[in-house]
């Protein structure tokens, strides 16, 4: 039985595994769950799934789980170093880091550095932290297996062998010429680009296809959670510049493919839901169900594709250029996003506006530092959400 902790427990990663693990209860002991302030949604997870430890990161909401476990059998961890302390124990062999943002990076790196399976959903914990992530799984043996669709789609699409030495294979010497990571757009793929100054927050969460957390569903529209995810790929996949292509397919039936020098194309395809990727994770290398049907190709009129357009996702530009302009760049840009995301979902900067201040964020700066350990990282973050903070819009939201 694996012993499994969920990181971002009520989050919607959260709700797609614990939903998977209940399919499964000979397979899957819940022994940690963790989250931010949900305390409610928390405690009805501890009970319904008798999870042995729990943790919040906001100390109210964790005295308020405390009170609300008070006669059930989980354990409500009271300090943050007992909550990584219980990562890295033997009361856990695999770990979903669904955290949302830079928080997540502590708890998974807890977890990369004890040596276990990581099931990795938190992009942006590996953007931000650069080599040191992938180099700590190297030293300790812990297999990361990627969860968002598009790098769990390239992994099905890979030889055994790059599969088993992630972060560091040579995907030329594997006969692969390219991979093609695939996005839908978002919703305002065909929206006039003068009218995005009026983007509402409400407009920018409706995923077409996709339903995930906010912060996400705008990085889909601002297509910077595409150039997250071609930052996570290059770390992932050890990918050279010329071996990553995006491809904008609306449809979201094909979640990337993997391109070979004999002109052989292995995509994977399945329905827009997240269970399917979580389910291959979890089981790795067993097939086992997801509750997710498999796709009906009657229903599917067309399989479309179309070169993005940086004019209308100018985020997607910077996340490239920030992904060959040294480690720091990656740092600053993540921060820079996160804060920006946040302001925009509180009404206080416009949409166009996200993109500005990474943009601003990024200027001027120098990102030529050699590789930063994890001290310079937390400080590099720390100072460019103050920064991102204090920007002000020329535009008013
Ligand atoms: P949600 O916003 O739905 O959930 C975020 C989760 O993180 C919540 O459980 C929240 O707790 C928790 N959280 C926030 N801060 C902390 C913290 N400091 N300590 C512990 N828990 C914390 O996000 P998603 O589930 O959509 O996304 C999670 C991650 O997965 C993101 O990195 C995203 O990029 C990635 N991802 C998501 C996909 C999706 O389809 N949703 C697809 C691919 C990747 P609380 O609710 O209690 O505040
Ligand atoms: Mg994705």
């Amino acid at each position: 039985m694996k012993k499994l902790a969920v990181l971002g427990a009520t989050g919607s990663i959260g709700d797609s595994t614990l939903a998977v693990a209940k399919l499964h209860p000979e397979l899957f002991d819940v022994k940690l769950l963790s989250a931010a302030s949900n305390a409610n949604k928390m405690a009805n997870l501890c009970l319904t799934h008798n999870v042995n430890f729990a943790y919040m990161f906001e100390p109210q909401a964790n005295a308020e789980l405390a009170k609300l476990l008070a006669q059930a059998s989980t354990q409500v961890l009271v300090t943050e170093a007992e909550y990584l302390a219980c990562i890295a124990s033997d009361e856990v062999d695999t770990v979903m880091a669904a955290i949302v943002g830079a928080a997540g990076l502590m708890p998974t790196l807890a977890a990369v550095e004890a040596g276990k399976t990581v099931l990795l959903a938190n992009k942006e914990a590996l953007v931000m932290s650069g080599a040191l992530f992938m180099q700590s799984a190297e030293r300790s043996g812990a297999q990361i297996l990627p969860v968002d669709s598009e790098h769990n789609a390239i992994f099905q699409c890979l030889p055994p062998e790059c599969q088993r030495q992630l972060g560091y294979c040579s995907l030329q010497q594997h006969g692969i010429s390219h991979l093609i990571l695939t996005g839908s757009g978002g919703p305002f793929l065909t929206k006039p680009l003068a009218e995005f100054n009026n983007i509402t927050p409400e407009l920018a969460v409706k995923h077409p296809n996709w339903s995930m957390g906010p912060k996400i569903s705008v990085d889909s529209a601002t297509m910077m959670n595409k150039g997250l995810e071609y930052i996570e790929a290059k770390r992932l996949f050890n990918t050279e510049k010329s071996e990553i292509q995006v491809l904008i397919h609306p449809q979201s039936v094909i979640h990337s493919m993997v391109q070979y020098c004999d002109g052989s194309v292995l995509a994977q395809l399945g329905q827009p839901d997240m269970r399917t990727p979580i389910a291959h994770v979890m089981q790795y290398p067993e097939r086992i169900r997801s509750g997710v049907q498999g796709l009906d190709f009657n229903q599917i009129s067309q399989l479309t594709f179309v070169e993005p357009d940086f004019a209308r996702y100018p985020c997607l530009k910077l996340a490239i250029d920030a992904c060959y302009s040294g480690q720091a760049a990656t740092t600053v840009l993540n921060a820079a996003n996160e804060v920006a995301v946040q302001r925009f979902l509180d009404g206080d900067i416009a949409f166009t506006d996200i993109a500005e201040l990474v943009t601003q964020s990024l200027d001027g700066r120098n990102c030529e530092t050699s590789q930063l350990d994890i001290e310079g990282i937390l400080a590099l973050d720390k100072e460019s959400r103050r920064h991102a903070l204090s920007w002000t819009s020329s535009t008013k939201a």
